[in-house]
Order: C-alpha cells, then sequence, then structure tokens
C-alpha cells in the first residue's frame, strides 16, 4: 500500500546576520509581531546578531514567532573571549541557533570537523541546530555537488541517532546563490535535497531522511518563494537579505 508521507512542518528562518543595531532590530521585531498577529501556517523563526537577542526576545514574547542565534561556540564555558555557548543562549531566550553557516565555513576558516562538534553541542543544549550545507561555484562547476553534500552532511550526522538528526533542521545553501540574486531553480534544490535525505539515511539509518526538515537558502525573495516552496521536498527557506524588511519576509512567510 502506498501510503503518503505526512508532510513535514514548513519553516521561514530570518538570518539577519551582522545587520541591525538594537534600535534597528526592535523596531523590525515589532513589524513582523504586528504581522504575525495573522497566525501564519509556518513556524517563523528570527536569528537577530547575539547583541539584540534581548531585545527581540522581549518583543516576541507574546507571539508566535521564535527566537535564534547564528552561532555558537562548541564548549559549555570557559576562557574563549569573544564565543557564546549554548546554555548562555538558551538562557537568553533562543531555543534554535545555525550551525556551518558558509560565511563562517569561508570567512571564519570553520571546517567539517568543527561544524560537526557545534551540531553537537547545540543538540546537547537542547537547541534545534539548522546545519548549513552547500557547495561553492567552482565545486558545482567542477560536477561535485554530490561529493560535497555527502561529505558535509556525513561529517556532521555520523555518529549520531535517530532522535538527534530528527531534533535537527539541514539549509542547504549553495554558496553562489547566497546574497547574489542567483537563486537555484527548483529542480536544482530538490535534486540536493534529495541526495541530503539519501545521505542521512545511509548514516544514520533507513528512512531517517525523510522525517528531517530541510530549507533551501540562497536569495530568497517575494518573487520566487512560492515556486521553491511549492516543492514537496523544500520544507521551508533560510533568508538573508530579504529577511531584513518585514514586508518582503512577510511575503516570503506567506507562501510557505
Ligand atoms: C543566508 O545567508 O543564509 C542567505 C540565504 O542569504 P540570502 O538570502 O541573502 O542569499
Amino acid at each position: 500500500m502506498n501510503v503518503a508521507r505526512p508532510r513535514r512542518p514548513r519553516l521561514v528562518a530570518g538570518n539577519w546576520k551582522m545587520n541591525k543595531t538594537v534600535p534597528e532590530a526592535e523596531a523590525l521585531a515589532r513589524a513582523l509581531v504586528e504581522r504575525a498577529a495573522q497566525r501564519p501556517a509556518a513556524q517563523v523563526l528570527l536569528c537577530p546578531p547575539f547583541t539584540a537577542l534581548g531585545a527581540v526576545r522581549g518583543l516576541l514574547a507574546q507571539s508566535p514567532l521564535m527566537l535564534g542565534a547564528q552561532n555558537l561556540h562548541p564548549e559549555a564555558s570557559g576562557s574563549y573571549t569573544g564565543e557564546v555557548s549554548g546554555p548562555m543562549l538558551i538562557t537568553a531566550g533562543c531555543r534554535w541557533v545555525i550551525v556551518g553557516h558558509s560565511e563562517r565555513r569561508q570567512l571564519l576558516g570553520e571546517d567539517d570537523a568543527l561544524v560537526a562538534r557545534k551540531l553537537r553541542a547545540a543538540l546537547r543544549a537542547e537547541l534545534t541546530p539548522i546545519v548549513c550545507v552547500g557547495e561553492t561555484l567552482a565545486e558545482r562547476e567542477r560536477d561535485e555537488t554530490v561529493k560535497v553534500l555527502e561529505r558535509q552532511v556525513g561529517i556532521a550526522f555520523e555518529g549520531l541517532d535517530r532522535a538527534a538528526a530528527c531534533a535537527s533542521v539541514i539549509a542547504y545553501e549553495p554558496v553562489w546563490a547566497i546574497g547574489t540574486g542567483r537563486v537555484a531553480t527548483a529542480a536544482q534544490a530538490v535534486s540536493a535535497h534529495r541526495r541530503i535525505r539519501a545521505t542521512l539515511d545511509r548514516v544514520i539509518g533507513a528512512g531517517i531522511g525523510g522525517d528531517v526538515t530541510i530549507l533551501y537558502g540562497g536569495s530568497v525573495s517575494p518573487s520566487n518563494a512560492a515556486e521553491l516552496f511549492a516543492e514537496h521536498e523544500i520544507d521551508g527557506a533560510l533568508v538573508g537579505g530579504a529577511s531584513l524588511d518585514a514586508g518582503s519576509f512577510w511575503s516570503i512567510v506567506e507562501a510557505a
């Protein structure tokens, strides 16, 4: 018998990156809270910079919008000047954290092993990690997309169990699509998501891949969101640039 798989929950996450002072973050959060009064169908997550977490937390209190951070350190505490840990994020009101964003991999030297440690640190702290994976343009042009995704997902998830995988979210973010205005086609995203699910099946166990929420990220905008979200494989989006404006972010939320 062919039983239809229930849909995975939809999630739209805004990665504000190193943007928004505290007053600017408050203004954006207020505008989004107002829109969220209509109760969006998708889960909506805001990831402001660390400095604005406290202020945004207060504004989200009575709304369905959720709070996350953009990074964490793999250790819980210690002499790591300038770093922030999972337990600190939990007490700052976060329930989510982005791990292994390509900007951190490329500009700050995070490798697959460090991303794997951060993923485990997030799970230990009971934060939901959003693990970012994706190939560079050079890797795509060398036809290495599959190899890169299998390596990044394999190293991050190897040794974790079914519960840990299902408590995680993955964001497929082709590096060439981030902040460039060049969005992946729905077919490219679907094919990458399928490869990620197959890798989870291989490293953790058969059938796991189909249970894990996988977002697409890379130049998602109000004009392309509906086409991406029409794909069963795409469970939502991690949004950078378009999340900095309440109107454009909310249009994406409404498309989900
Ligand atoms: C991101 O940085 O995660 C991202 C997807 O950025 P943008 O939407 O601006 O491409």
